[in-house]
Formats: C-alpha cells, structure tokens, sequence
C-alpha cells in the first residue's frame, strides 16, 4: 500500500514538471513515504533524516517532505525532531502534496493531516491519481482503504482510518483502462480486500437499483435477485479477471475470517486470478488468536486452507505471522508451529511483536515476551517455514510453467528475474533479451526455499503497454 503511495507521489511530483534525480545530492525535493506498522521503520526514519540535515544545510532550497502513516501518526514530532522538514503530509491528503510543497516554498514549513477522508473524494484514493509505476505491464488498484477490524496489536486502522471501498463500476473502468495500456497483471489492494463493497451496499436501494446503485455495486450484484448488503469482493475478482489483455490478477490482503467459498469459486473459476492466496495467520494459538482479536481458530485457519487448497488446483498459500505477541507462552508457539506445519506455507512473512503506541496490545506491558526469547522463537519459526518452502519448491523441478518478465536478475547477466502465477520469483537462464512484459514458458531446473531457477522454453508474448507520461487532471 505504501509502495502504491509512493508511485502516486511520483507521479503528481512529474505531472507537474519534475523528474526523477539520480542522486539525493542533485534533488531539488525529497519525499521520505513511511510507514508505522512495525517500530524499525519509525526509527529508520529519523535516521534518514538526520542524514538529511548536513545536504540541506549545503543546499537550502532543498524541500524535504514527509508522508505516509508514520506522518499521520507523529505529526508535529515530526517537525519539532527535524526542523528541517518543509512538509508533512498524512494517509489522507496524498493528493495535496505538490500543493503543500508549493505552500511551504512561499510560507516556510506546513503541516497537513486530515483525520480522515472527505466522503465521496475519491482523489483521495492513491489510484485515482497520476501515476509513476515502476514497471509498465504491472499495475496496483486501491480497491478500499482503511480498516473496520480491530486486530489489538494493529496500527492501520487509527492511522489509515475506516474501511471505505471505492465503486465497483469505477474500479472496472480503471482496470478497462489498464488494459487498454497494455498493462497484463492486476493487484488488488486493500488492508481487508475480502470485505470489499460491504460499505457500499449498505446504503443501496435493494428492491429496484438505479444506475447510480449498478455503478457502486456491480451488474452482478443488480442482477441477482437476493439483492442484500454483502461484500463484492467474488464479484470485482470474476469481474476484472474477465477483462480482455488482463492476464494475472492478484490481491492482497484477504482476512481468513471474510474467506467464503464465494470468492474460492470466483479464484477457481476466473483463469487470470493467480493460483496464490496470501492468507494472514498470524499465530497458531487459539488464546493468542483471541487476544488478537482474529476472529478464527488455527483449526478454522486450516479448515479455510484446505478449503482453498482443494477448489483451487495448484495453490499456492502464504503468510503472515508474529511472534512474541504478549502473554504468548512456550505452548502457544508450539501451537503456531503445529498450525504452520499443517498448513505447509509457500513463504511467510515473519514478525517479532513490536509495540505500536495506541493500540490494545500496547497497553498489555506485564504480559511483553522477553526479547531474547522472541528472537528465539523467531529463528525456530523461520526454520520450520523455510522448510516447508522448499519442499515446495523442489517440488515445482522439471515443471513448464508460465513466467512473466521483470527484468534483470541479481544472478548474473545470463539470467533474467521474473514471476510464475504462483507468485514465486524465478531467475531464469536464457541468452535472449527479454523484456519486462513478457511471457515465456519456463521449465523450473532448480529451486531453493525462497527462489527457483529455470530455463526458457518458448516466448509466449511480447510485452503491448505504452510508455505512459502522467497527467494531472484538473
Ligand atoms: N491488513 C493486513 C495486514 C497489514 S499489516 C492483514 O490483516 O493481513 C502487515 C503485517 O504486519 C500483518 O499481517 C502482521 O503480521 C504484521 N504486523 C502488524 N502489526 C504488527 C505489530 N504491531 N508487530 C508485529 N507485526 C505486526
Ligand atoms: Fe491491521 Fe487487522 Fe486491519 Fe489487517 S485486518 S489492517 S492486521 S487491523
């Protein structure tokens, strides 16, 4: 999500004349995007920009910005940290920065946080603005922003606000228009992609919809006779999966609780829904999932992978997962190994509890897990993860299977780096000279527990998408 904000500050910074410098040192502006989700990007923070200090100080008419959740969340201590800062910006007025930057070059250091979005802005969702994406075939969609849930060690939802989906009809003009540029794979995005659209019906006629109603909600959700306030996430996956030029789409996150078999279906039955399902567990035990507040079992979490494994053929799943959440005893991470050995993840994202200042979990200070032991438990976890990853993954050897180009490979100049529809990096050998874009298929020579290797077989396509130069719309 951050990442997609940052394409967007790019984009509105060349929409108004800037490019891209090459160095901090040649930059007329720096914009440090951030994030508050764990404690180390707080602190990494004010270590860049006490880096900063001495480069302003050799160039003053350097303006310096700070955006992003860490923004939303320290504001003034920002400023009153680094004097140095011109301007601050929260999660919800990204679509102001040029204009703050401007502000602060004629009335010195500015200030913006909204505590939340204007209803009906939908400038203030990162996709409805200009754009500098990093690769041209690959776009990332805000679907909703925010998040109703109440998970006790989770920032996101007092810095990113509730959960507001954008309208349906919007969404597939978007996408359409993707397509249109020649851009192949989607990712939807939201903090709970699985409850998307449950705001929207909620304030819908249910017995005889408008045209305004079809547009928030979908064809779909019109035509069906039991008209009902639900999410649309099945419906925007089959939807978008359908559009013609889009090949692979993607999502994250999904809430386990949210997965139904509605959207197992529509991932089984659209055939450019990728087969990876990104499905946060965080922790195996079911006193430490309640104090989290998840709303599942570890048993439920398997129910819903298994559930998931069988509708979908050749499914890969991934994770997310803390360690060290407070009052965790030695037992409940046994639990946690148990449910993520059952579970035979693809990857995981791993995390030590870090305490986020505002939430319920924070407060839980007599029940904190000695640090030392957290590590420990860390490594264990990452030991029983990798394992499964590989296994895995060599099992994927001698396969063919369909690549999409990313481009160079940390792996020498013979290689290229690219992605199967599994989600899994491959570093792929071939003397040719494949562009970003491509497809290929690949047979996979070697795997290790967080990459394969492969070599090419046949191009399958070129890539179509324009060089696209943002524009600012008025
Ligand atoms: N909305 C997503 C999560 C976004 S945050 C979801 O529910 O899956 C990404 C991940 O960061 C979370 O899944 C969680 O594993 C981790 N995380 C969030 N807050 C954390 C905290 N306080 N300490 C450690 N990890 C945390
Ligand atoms: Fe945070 Fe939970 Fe919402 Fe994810 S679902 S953003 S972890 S509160």
């Amino acid at each position: 999500m951050n990442e997609h904000d940052s394409e967007r500050i790019s984009g509105l910074l060349e929409a108004d004349g800037m490019v891209p410098a090459v160095s901090e040192e040649e930059a007329d502006v720096i914009v440090l995007n951030t994030c508050c989700i764990r404690e180390n990007a707080d602190n990494r923070l004010y270590g860049a920009l006490g880096n900063l200090k001495t480069l302003k100080s050799e160039k003053p008419e350097l303006q310096i910005a700070v955006g992003g959740c860490l923004a939303q969340k320290d504001r003034e201590l920002i400023q009153e940290r680094a004097k140095h800062v011109d301007v601050v910006f929260g999660t919800h007025n990204v679509q102001n920065a040029v204009t703050l930057l401007k502000k602060a070059k004629t009335d010195g250091p500015v200030i913006e946080i909204l505590e939340e979005i204007v209803e009906g802005d939908y400038e203030a969702f990162p996709s409805a603005l200009p754009v500098r994406r990093e690769v041209d075939h690959r776009a990332w969609m805000t679907i909703q922003i925010g998040c109703d849930n109440t998970c006790t060690y989770c920032i996101v939802p007092s810095v990113r606000g509730p959960e507001i989906s954008r309208p349906f009809g919007q969404l597939l003009e978007e996408a359409k228009d993707f397509a249109l540029q020649g851009v192949t794979e989607i990712t939807l995005l939201g903090q709970n992609v699985n409850s998307y659209g449950r705001d929207l019906t909620k304030n819908l006629k249910h017995n005889d919809p408008s045209d305004f109603d079809i547009h928030q909600a979908g064809l779909a959700w019109a035509d069906n006779q039991n008209r009902r306030v639900k999410p649309l996430f099945a419906d925007l996956l089959k939807s978008v999966g359908s559009l013609e030029g889009i090949e692979r789409v993607r999502f994250i996150s999904p809430h386990p609780k949210d997965l139904t078999s509605e959207i197992v279906e529509a991932m089984s039955a659209s055939e450019s829904v990728c087969e990876h399902l990104h499905l946060p567990l965080q922790s195996g035990s079911d006193s430490i999932l309640s104090a989290m507040h998840r709303g599942y079992t570890g048993e439920r979490f398997l129910e819903k992978a298994r559930e998931a494994r069988k509708g979908i053929e050749d499914l890969s799943l991934t994770t997310d997962i803390i360690v060290g959440f407070p009052g965790e005893t030695e037992n409940d991470f046994t639990d946690t190994l148990e449910v993520v050995a059952e579970a035979a993840f693809d990857s995981a994202y791993t995390f030590i509890f870090s305490q986020r200042p505002g939430t319920a979990a924070a407060e839980m200070t007599s029940e904190f897990v000695d640090h030392d032991i957290a590590v420990k438990r860390y490594e264990t976890l990452r030991k029983v993860v990798n394992r499964s990853a590989l296994l895995k993954h060599k099992d994927r050897i001698g396969r063919i299977e369909e690549v999409l180009v990313e481009g160079k490979s940390k792996k020498g100049t013979d290689f290229v780096t690219a992605r199967t529809r599994q989600n899994k990096v491959i570093h792929l050998e071939t003397n040719e000279s494949l562009k970003p874009g491509t497809f290929a298929q690949v047979e996979v020579k070697d795997a290790t527990y967080n990459y394969l290797v492969g070599e090419l077989r046949e191009i399958i396509a070129t890539p179509k998408h324009r060089k696209r130069i943002p524009v600012m719309a008025e």
